[in-house]
C-alpha cells in the first residue's frame, strides 16, 4: 500500500516549498496538482479561449492531454507531449487556472490523473482539494495557511528576486481574490478537511513546518 500526505491551502501558504522538502526527506514523489491546472489553463489561453467561456473550455477538454514525468526528482508537466514547465508560472496562467478550475470537465480529468499517481507511488500531493476530494483516505492531511500579508510578501519577494517589478497591494488583492474564488466555487472548493491538521506557517520557518508534518507521519 502506498502512503499519501495531502497538503491543501490557499495561494502562497508555502505548500510547494514544504511539500518538495518533505518529499526529499522521505524519498516520496512530489505531486504539484496546481501545475496540472496551470498546464490546462495554458492550453485554453493558447487556443484563444477566455476565462468566462465555460462551454468552450468543456469542449476543448478532450483535446488536452496532461501527463507527468519525473526527472531528477523534479516534476515535468507535459501538455500534449510538450514540456511546459517554463511557461506555466506567469500571473496570466495562474489567473486562467483559477478561473478554469471551476469547470467540472477540467477537474474530472485531472483528479483521475492525480489518483492514478497516488495509487502507485508514495506521494506528497499539494493543491486545494486533495484531502477533501482527490485522496479522502490520505494517511496525513494538512491544511497549510498563513496571513494574506505574509503570503503577499512571499510572492512579492519571489517576483522581485526574478527582477520583475511589482506592487505589494496589488499582489495582496490578487491573492485574496483568488482564494475567494477557490473557496466559493461549487465543485471541490478549498476548505480544511474535517480530519486535517491546521498549520499556520506565518511565524514558522520552512524546516519547522516540514518537521511538524513529518512528525505526524506514522
Ligand atoms: O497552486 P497553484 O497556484 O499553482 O494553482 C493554480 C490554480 O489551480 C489555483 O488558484 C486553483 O484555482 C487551481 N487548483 C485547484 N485544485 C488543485 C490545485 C490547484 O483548483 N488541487
Amino acid at each position: 500500500m502506498s502512503y499519501a500526505i495531502a497538503i491543501d491551502g490557499p495561494a502562497g501558504a508555502g505548500k510547494s516549498t514544504i511539500a518538495k522538502l518533505i518529499a526529499k526527506k522521505k524519498n516520496y514523489i512530489y505531486v504539484d496538482t496546481g501545475a496540472m491546472y496551470r498546464a490546462m489553463a495554458l492550453y485554453f489561453l493558447e487556443e484563444g479561449i477566455k476565462a468566462d467561456e465555460a462551454e468552450k473550455i468543456s469542449a476543448a477538454c478532450p483535446d488536452v492531454d496532461v501527463t507527468i514525468r519525473y526527472e531528477n526528482g523534479e516534476q515535468i508537466v507535459l501538455l500534449n507531449g510538450r514540456n511546459v514547465n517554463g511557461l506555466i508560472r506567469t500571473e496570466a496562467v495562474g489567473d486562467m487556472a483559477s478561473a478554469s478550475s471551476v469547470n467540472k470537465d477540467v477537474r474530472e480529468k485531472l483528479v483521475e490523473l492525480q489518483r492514478a499517481l497516488a495509487a502507485k507511488e508514495n506521494v506528497v500531493m499539494d493543491g486545494r482539494d486533495i484531502g477533501t476530494c482527490v485522496l479522502p483516505d490520505a494517511d496525513v492531511k494538512i491544511y497549510l495557511t498563513a496571513s494574506s500579508k505574509v503570503r503577499a510578501q512571499r510572492r512579492y519577494d519571489e517576483l522581485t528576486a526574478k527582477g520583475e517589478s511589482c506592487d505589494f497591494d496589488k499582489i495582496e488583492k490578487d491573492i485574496i481574490e483568488r482564494d475567494e474564488r477557490d473557496m466559493n466555487r461549487e465543485i471541490s472548493p478549498l476548505r480544511q478537511a474535517s480530519d486535517a491538521t491546521l498549520v499556520d506557517s506565518s511565524d514558522m520557518t520552512i524546516e519547522e513546518v516540514a518537521d511538524a508534518i513529518i512528525a505526524l507521519c506514522k
